[in-house]
């Protein structure tokens, strides 16, 4: 009779520990090095007034500047601060004291795309060299199980990514860097077939990088069309204007990014399969440097603060927080555990030990 007992509190104790399945879909969205500074305090004046940094001054202040922080931060991210504070939450604001880190001791962007996929830092993952990834995402992981087969997809900027999530070996179709949507795609529609045809004559100020425009309409066209129930999409200009001291440019990408992931979000609740059935979780791969302030450019271990990062949740079991203002730690590597853990899944990772779930994402069985 007591082992009897014993084993149905050890049961409970079990189940309570389980991950309750919030949502049906997910999609996955990272804004390449968006600093918390911004997203929590909008513009930095000094940074637009420095004419090394902002071209038309007047007109930047006029879009984005204001003496107050909360909303200069609307001016900056209006879906974010009207949306995502309304109806979900958002963590990392270290002027509450509520932060989220890197756990990899890297801060620049395959550490941490490892980090937010994998859900532990690789120390071995030294550079942002093509090297496909020994390890395998949390992408991946559910694309093995039978309710996401076939259904998970990826979209990227930087062409890095097929590498990242290692798209031969995990047979996730992934469409990154200069890529035109091909036949793993399915049967493309008229709106990506022009995306095809334009995609090469609109010349991106970098060669790694595509602008993001392409990456955004492949896979809000690519959703309609096949209704992917794991979406994962790498928007990459805000870094790569920081990297090249353009912080008008930067805020202007910030700016269109937060109307796109806002569009896409009204598409979700548009949509039968996915309206009021889908999470959105949203972060960045690495902080930047804030000190001294043109450190702003750049980020890396020599970078003071680039290891710190933020994290937005909304959709169905999120609850409506807002931005959370409780003193708190939260780390990069609870993102893969949290994501599955929304869709009922408790993810792990061979013998690594992954970071836990946040426990106020994620509702637990009990
Ligand atoms: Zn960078």
């Amino acid at each position: 009779m007591k082992t009897h007992n014993m084993l149905i509190i050890g049961l409970l104790m079990f189940s309570a520990l389980l991950p309750a399945q919030t949502s049906d879909n997910l999609v996955l969205i990272t804004l390449d090095g968006l600093r918390w500074e911004e997203l929590f305090g909008g513009a930095v004046d000094s940074l637009i007034l420095d004419e090394r940094f902002c071209t038309d001054t007047s007109d930047m202040l006029s879009r984005f500047s204001h003496p107050d922080p909360q909303v200069a931060r609307t001016k900056l991210m209006p879906w974010i601060w009207n949306t995502v504070a309304e109806h979900g939450e958002l963590y990392g604001n270290r002027r509450h004291d509520n932060k989220v880190n890197l756990t990899n001791f890297f801060w620049f962007s395959y550490p941490g795309y490892n980090e937010i996929l994998t859900g532990f830092s690789d120390p071995n993952i030294t550079s942002n060299d093509k090297v496909w990834n020994p390890n395998e995402t949390v992408l991946e992981w559910l694309n093995k199980k039978k309710q996401f087969a076939g259904k998970v997809a990826a979209f990227a900027s930087w062409d890095v990514f097929p590498y990242i999530i290692n798209e031969p070996r995990s047979g996730i179709p992934v469409n990154a860097g200069f890529e035109n949507a091909d036949s793993t795609f399915g049967i493309l529609g008229d709106r990506e077939l022009f995306l095809n045809e334009i995609q090469s004559s609109v010349p991106s100020p970098w060669s790694a990088v595509r602008l993001d425009f392409f990456t955004h309409h492949y896979a809000l066209e690519y959703m309609k069309r096949e209704h992917p129930k794991v979406v994962y999409i790498s928007y990459g200009e805000t870094d790569d204007f920081a990297h090249d001291g353009r912080y008008d440019h930067h805020l202007k990408s910030a700016r269109q990014t937060d109307e796109w992931i806002g569009q896409l979000w009204d598409y979700l609740q548009s949509d039968s399969f996915y309206q009021g059935k889908t999470t959105m979780l949203i972060t960045t791969d690495h902080g930047r440097g804030h000190s001294p302030a043109p450190e702003w450019k750049s980020h890396g271990k020599t970078y003071e603060g680039s290891n710190a990062i933020w994290i937005a949740a909304i959709g169905p079991g999120i609850a409506a927080r807002g931005e959370i203002k409780e003193p708190m730690q939260l780390w990069q590597n609870q993102i893969a555990k949290t994501a599955a853990a929304l869709l009922g899944h408790d993810y792990i990772n061979g013998t690594e030990e992954v970071g836990t779930v946040i426990p106020s994402i994620v509702k637990t069985i009990d």
